[in-house]
């Protein structure tokens, strides 16, 4: 069933509970104001208890009328043509209809009429018995979606796909699918695999940044087995009554059970599955959910083929019982892509849009290094819509360029009004960036320097990233903190003054300063030992106040150095300063053939 329906089913149910209990409340108000203001209206025709006894004992009544269940009766006294009204007390009723028997059987000729109760006359009580009980479960279920529990209580339902996802719309990951190809055998084929007595593995845990296509690989799997995929997302339980987080798992495998051989897919499980630390709520609550996880795991056995894939970019958070054998005792790291893998991502998700002659997947991916292809199939989408909105005949290299740009530094702001002052300082911090990486080996080629603002920058420098690299060495990390205080000392040196332009450059030489004396054992004075425990948090408490002197000064050491080089630099190649500042304020932005005149 469509999820979409099923929630649109269900709101269309829960208004109709509420207006019917609104309009039941209000027709029961009408109806008793209605019949009091009867019962005013005919005062005079209202004969009290008393009055009604007296005239009964002196044989003045014709014929009494009741009506079961009502405590008032009709009375037709002789010789009066209107019918009079006798309201009388609950209690009074037996004696009343106790006197009427005992006066016929002593003679008398009254005509006592008894009227079977109507249906009519009870519909207010019986609109008033239900009608808490109808309010209270509209509150009820009104509070139950508002904890999202109505509809995300639904398990997501793959089953009725028609255009099923295989292992050709994955890009890249060759190593992983063939690993995880063995799952599709046994889904295919359990049989086979249990009369050798090979035993079905249960759980896959699947390590890796989010959108690096850990799901569309679940997916792939069911896909190619051609069984169901039902899933669900870790998160979901945070914001769930106490107790439900268990039961939704319960669900969960209850209908895995019913549609074995199928794929389980738990996303985020870290959210349910990390560490039993402390007894919080929450903790607490989580532990339930983990318990009952734990449960079904260990409850269906290898026959019944229920594989259950989990995902997290988390693995130090699990819980070291999620990782027993027979549980998720299999771990599949699914990496960001490399080069080679974004330009195939690139081109399965290019296959459906329409691109320029000129385009070259192969550059973008170059300049594309550590997106996931998550965000490589965005650039894809963005690069569509600018090329719709520009009216290109198919997606450009520039709508792509600019796609880039968008996703990696924010949309550009051309609109903005800036002062000739900020103007003259922007054009100076990244003239300032630009020269100093020029003159650092390791750091990469300038692409484009610009003093428009995007996102949240007031102007950028965009380096090229012409390989993927898994290491960063010593020489490196140093010289890349020269170029991220360049802006700052060109600024310092031309205007001898400095601004807040700054600030996030600061904020990330910091950091990575902090990282090489702390994490990476990169400082000859703390030596290579990691401050960091398993949290993140610094931890120098076991080697004293020293140690913490120690580590400030050496931060302080990288970036007092990195702050002199970057002013030498500049100081050296002051003329090229002033001659890049003057053509960024004069053209807004250089490319990198541009850029290079300046050097020869
Ligand atoms: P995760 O589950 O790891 O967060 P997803 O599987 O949800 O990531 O990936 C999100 C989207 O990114 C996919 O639907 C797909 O469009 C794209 N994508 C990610 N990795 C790949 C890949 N290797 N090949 C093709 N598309 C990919
Ligand atoms: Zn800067």
């Amino acid at each position: 069933m469509d999820k979409d329906k099923m929630k649109k089913i269900l709101k269309i149910v829960l208004n109709v509970i509420i207006i019917a209990a609104i309009l039941l409340a209000t027709a029961t108000a009408i109806y008793f104001i209605y019949t009091t203001q009867k019962e005013k209206n005919s005062e005079e025709n209202i004969l009290s208890y008393t009055e009604l006894i007296n005239e009964i004992n002196n044989n003045n009544v014709e014929k009494i009328e009741m009506t079961v269940g009502s405590t008032s009766v009709k009375v037709k006294l002789k010789g009066v043509e209107e019918e009079k009204t006798s309201l009388m007390k609950d209690l009074q009723v037996m004696a009343f209809t106790d006197l009427v028997q005992s006066k016929k059987l002593e003679g008398s000729d009254i005509e006592l009429v008894t009227n079977p109760q109507s249906f009519l006359s009870q519909l207010p009580s019986y609109i008033m018995s239900i009608l808490p009980t109808v309010i209270m479960f509209a509150l009820l279920i009104m509070l139950f979606k508002m904890q999202g529990l109505g509809d995300k209580g639904e398990v997501y339902d793959d089953t009725e796909r028609k255009e099923k996802i295989t292992f050709d719309d994955i890009a890249g990951l060759d190593e992983e699918k063939e690993e995880l190809k063995e799952l599709v055998d046994f889904l295919k084929e359990p049989k086979r695999f249990s009369d050798m007595g090979a035993k079905i593995p249960k759980g896959v845990l699947l390590y890796g940044k989010p959108g690096t296509g850990k799901t569309l690989i679940a997916k792939a799997i069911a896909g190619e087995a051609g069984v169901p995929f039902i899933s669900m997302s870790g998160s979901e339980f945070i914001e769930m009554f106490a107790g439900l987080g268990a039961s939704r798992v319960r669900k969960l495998f209850d209908r895995a059970r019913r549609l074995s051989p199928c794929i389980v897919f738990i996303d985020e499980i870290d959210a349910i599955g990390s560490r039993r630390t402390s007894n919080s709520g929450a903790e607490t609550e989580n532990n339930q959910t983990l318990n009952q996880l734990l449960v079904e795991m260990d409850g269906f056995s290898s026959e019944e083929t229920i594989i259950v894939l989990a995902a997290t970019n988390r693995p130090e958070m699990l819980d070291k019982a999620l990782l027993r054998p027979g549980r998720f005792d299999r771990q599949v790291t699914i990496p960001a892509p490399d080069l080679r893998g974004r330009e195939e991502i690139l081109k399965i998700h290019a296959k459906d849009k329409k691109l320029a002659e000129d385009v070259s997947l192969h550059d973008i991916a170059e300049d594309t290094a550590g997106f996931t292809g998550a965000e490589l199939a965005n650039i894809l989408n963005e690069a569509a819509i600018i090329a719709t909105r520009k009216q290109h005949e198919g997606i450009t290299n520039s709508d792509l360029d600019e796609a880039v740009k968008k996703v990696t530094v924010g949309l550009e702001k051309t609109s903005r009004m800036i002062s000739e002052k900020d103007k003259k300082l922007t054009a100076y911090h990244e003239a300032g960036h630009a020269i100093v990486s020029r003159f650092l080996p390791t750091q990469t080629a300038v692409k484009e320097v610009s003093i428009i603002p995007r996102g949240m920058a007031g102007g950028y420098t965009m380096y090229k990233s012409d390989e993927d690299k898994y290491y960063i060495s010593k020489t490196e990390m140093e010289e890349k903190l020269i170029a991220l205080l360049g802006g700052r000392a060109a600024e310092k040196l031309i205007l001898n003054d400095i601004s807040t332009g700054a600030s996030n450059d600061i904020e990330v030489a910091t950091q990575i300063a902090k990282d090489m004396v702390t994490v990476y054992g990169m400082s000859d004075i703390i030596g290579p030992i990691s401050l960091k425990d398993n949290e993140g948090q610094l931890e120098y408490q076991m080697f004293g106040d020293d140690m913490q002197d120690a580590i400030g000064k050496e931060v302080k050491k990288l970036i007092d150095i990195a702050y002199r080089d970057a002013q030498e630099i500049l100081k050296q190649n002051v003329e090229t300063l002033h001659a890049i500042a003057s053509e960024l304020i004069a053209k807004e932005k250089i490319n990198e053939a541009d850029f290079n005149k300046f050097f020869n």
